[in-house]
């Protein structure tokens, strides 16, 4: 089953509407690389319907969002980055000078989930998480305080 029929299976599951705006904004997410921004998810949409605007973009991932199906991470330029879920969870490291994002391995991230539920009993969203720092390259080049 391709992949953006999962997600709408799993909307229609959870009882919601299927709108054509929101089967073309769950197929732009699908059919995207990996990551993309509302602004990128409207220009799509709109190229197939006249009948949609930012805010139906902008409920629309906040619902899917909210049922797990796809999540979101700040990269450090100022947008929000939209993901599926179906990429797994997976971590960003952000670097604050160059603005270079490298993917660090997720597994490094399970301790700390463990330990944040054994302490505090809290379960955290670790599983797209965007890490800021100094990457490597810059630590070497303008040497940061
Ligand atoms: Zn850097
Ligand atoms: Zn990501």
């Amino acid at each position: 089953m391709p992949h953006c029929h999962t997600l709408i299976a799993a909307l229609r599951r959870s009882g919601y509407r299927l709108t054509p705006q929101r089967e073309m904004i769950v197929e732009a997410i699908a059919h995207a690389g990996r990551h993309i921004t509302a602004e990128e998810i409207f220009e799509q949409v709109r190229s197939r319907t006249g009948a949609v605007n930012i805010a139906t973009i902008y409920r629309t991932l906040d619902l899917l969002v909210e049922l797990g199906l796809v999540s979101c991470t700040d990269l450090g330029d100022g947008k929000i980055w939209y993901a599926s879920s179906h990429h797994g969870p997976h971590c960003h490291l952000v670097c604050r000078y160059c603005g270079c994002v490298t993917e660090a391995d997720y597994a490094l991230l399970i301790p700390i989930d463990e330990r944040l539920r054994e302490q505090y009993g809290f379960v955290a969203d670790l599983h797209h998480l965007a890490i800021p720092g100094v990457c490597a390259a810059c630590q070497s080049k303008t040497n940061p305080r």
